[in-house]
């Protein structure tokens, strides 16, 4: 782990306009800088940059972030990797703590498990190129496969020999634990003996991204109807199936220059398609993607090309799990390779070239594919389309909308024609699983979905600021809050005093915040800022609580900035929110105020209405032209500054 020092030094360095313009082309705009969004496409630039907020918003698709977040999201780097390049970059040293002992457990056992597959590959290699028994049986198998000897010394091929222990002693004699040899899965027990698992098989080395062994697929040269074909690792602290594609390490260049990552079943189509040179393929054990998976093709490209052969068995491993790539934003083409053949003896028989012709000519779209598919099976049977086309819809759905926007109107208008159907027809319905899918992931209650639906359908609520305003209510003035405090706090309210003075000096009950998280960030700051720490957004939006930078990021997106596409289309200078920072926390503390006397002028009335005496009565309605004159008040203030 890294230390927090560290880290706080690495994030002390981030200059965001100067990390994001390594990727992404910027313009200077007023305070902020503006460039094309780099996650999505487009012609005129919405990507902004905020030097003083800390954070990117587009306008266009949405995103926003801090410098870490878009590393993250555009490098696909993990926190950690993007810290590491971060400090990397500014020439920090970092430093790393004391791991909790179950972690440094779990490091010795991954860091043995390492080594002894090492020593495995090594072993197996020698067996395979140094004995007789190997070079007879095991080079002879991958001779007749067509394979070089470069390919078998690039995939570290190897060959376990018929032996039943040799392997074993070999490994005990080296003194490694029986143990994690035992974890490897390359060791068993037999009648209470430790034996080979692996006999008489050709060894095929799993490896990780970085090119260290972390498993092993074993495969049966005998005909023999007990043993499987294949044994592979048993899960342990360095294989984790669900997680790994066979060959990522030999193809993710590839992948990433051609932007397209081939899928394949087996150990062996992929080795073969490398030899003939398409190397930006991949194999996942044939069974059907995962999450996991999906992502790490996402990494490297978002075009995955699965190819499979004809059995319809190959077919339904390959449609399985599908829906998921289309929510990971991967565009999926199936390839059916013909003649009975897999993609190994494919390429074997035609040759690369025209295997990639092939590909290119053949590939057909996911969805299109498997509602032809579905077509042919559903004939006539009027139940069996309507299923159908609420299951296409509900697979358009699963496109995420925000990035993929053009990609469903297409799927949309071309699946319609396939069906036979009014196309708005199935807009409507793809609507409809899209908003079902909203409600579930945001948990919202169904009846108020449904309200939710009436309005965003319904002509008479035509939506505006003001009804988001209605919509959001406090918690959008508490956001505004936190906004000016992380933005202006350090700024001069007026001489010898700062915005932060101002906004703690005013008469605003912190504790009556509807939003933990806004009370929070308050409180946090108090505290710095009484210790003569002077936090600003960077403080916040790089907190180490991700719910903390979640939120201070979500208050500090533009939300009533001048439109960026204002200044380019008019090249007008607006003065922006920083240059009227005063009016701004003004605005934001009256608003605030102006909400809460609002809902005790609601809960005066509920009381007035219940009064009983005549006493009483007449002190609510006291009270209530109390407040209603201090909101007339603070309406009038309001008024007077500029305020969108
Ligand atoms: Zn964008």
């Amino acid at each position: 782990m890294i230390s927090p020092q560290s880290i706080q030094q690495v994030v002390s360095r981030i200059d965001i306009v100067e990390i994001i313009g390594s990727f992404v082309k910027l313009k200077k705009r007023g305070s902020n800088y503006i460039g094309l969004c780099p996650f999505h496409e487009e012609r005129t630039p919405s990507f902004m940059v905020s030097p003083t907020k800390e954070i990117y918003k587009c306008f266009g698709c949405g995103k926003s972030g801090n410098a870490i977040g878009f590393l993250m999201d555009h490098e696909k780097y993990s926190y950690v990797e993007a810290i590491r390049w971060l400090a990397a970059r500014y020439n920090v040293e970092l430093e790393e703590t004391q791991t909790s002992p179950e972690v440094r457990l779990q490091q010795q056992v991954a860091e043995s498990l390492f080594i002894i597959n090492n020593f495995a590959r090594e072993f197996f290699s020698k067996a395979l190129n140094e004995t007789d028994e190997g070079r007879s049986i095991g080079l002879g198998y991958f001779r007749e496969r067509g394979f070089t000897g470069e390919t078998i010394s690039k995939f570290q091929l190897g060959y376990a020999p018929e032996s039943s222990s040799a392997f074993t002693s070999a490994a005990l004699r080296a003194g490694y634990k029986l143990e994690y040899l035992l974890k490897t899965g390359l060791v068993v027990m037999r009648q209470d003996q430790p034996a080979d698992n692996y006999r008489g098989r050709v060894i095929f080395p799993v490896h990780n991204q970085s090119g260290k062994v972390i498993g092993f697929g074993a495969r049966i040269l005998k005909a023999n109807d007990r043993a499987p074909k294949y044994i592979n690792t048993p899960e342990n602290e360095l294989y984790i199936k669900s997680r790994l594609l066979y060959g990522t390490y030999f193809a993710r260049q590839a992948i990433d220059r051609q932007d397209e990552c081939l899928l394949v079943e087996g150990y062996t189509d992929v080795i073969s398609l490398h030899q003939s040179g398409i190397e930006n393929a991949v194999a996942s054990g044939g069974t059907s993607l995962t999450p996991d998976q999906l992502r790490l093709i996402r990494k490297f490209t978002g075009n995955l090309t699965i190819l499979y052969d004809g059995d319809p068995a190959g077919i339904k491993a390959a449609l399985r799990g599908l829906d998921l790539a289309l929510e990971e934003g991967l565009s999926v083409k199936l390839a059916l390779i013909p003649d009975q053949e897999d993609p190994d003896s494919y390429v074997r028989k035609v040759g690369a070239a025209a295997f990639r012709e092939f590909i290119a000519r053949e590939k057909k779209d996911f969805i299109v594919f498997t509602l032809q598919v579905s077509l042919l099976e559903a004939g006539n049977d009027p139940r069996k389309k309507s299923q159908l086309v609420n299951q296409i819809a509900a697979t358009i759905a699963r496109i995420s909308k925000l990035e993929d926007f053009t990609r469903q109107q297409d799927y949309i208008h071309q699946c319609s024609q396939m069906l036979g159907i009014d196309e708005n027809g199935l807009v409507a319905l793809v609507n409809r699983y899209i908003r079902e899918k909203v409600r579930k992931e945001q948990q919202i209650p169904e009846a108020e979905a449904r309200q939710l639906e009436e309005d965003a359908t319904g002509d008479s609520h035509p939506s505006d600021d003001l009804t988001d305003l209605v919509l959001r209510g406090d918690e959008m003035q508490e956001e505004g809050l936190v906004r000016v405090l992380l933005e202006y706090g350090q700024m001069d309210w007026e001489e010898g005093k700062k915005v932060a003075d101002h906004i703690f000096e005013a008469e605003i009950d912190f504790d009556l915040l509807e939003s933990q998280m806004a009370k929070r960030i308050i409180e946090q700051y108090r505290t710095l800022y009484l210790n003569q720490v002077f936090p600003d957004a960077k403080t916040f939006v790089y907190h180490e609580d991700p719910e903390i930078s979640g939120y201070s990021i979500h208050a500090l997106e533009f939300p009533y900035e001048v439109s960026p596409n204002w200044k380019v289309k008019f090249e007008l200078e607006i003065p922006t929110r920083s240059e009227m920072y005063r009016q701004d926390v003004q605005s934001v503390l009256i608003w605030l105020s102006l909400a809460k006397i609002k809902k005790l002028i609601a809960e005066n009335q509920k009381e007035w209405n219940q009064a009983g005496s005549y006493e009483d009565q007449v002190a609510l309605m006291q009270l209530h032209t109390h407040l209603k004159k201090m909101e007339k008040e603070l309406t009038e203030k309001l008024g007077t500054v500029i305020y969108k």
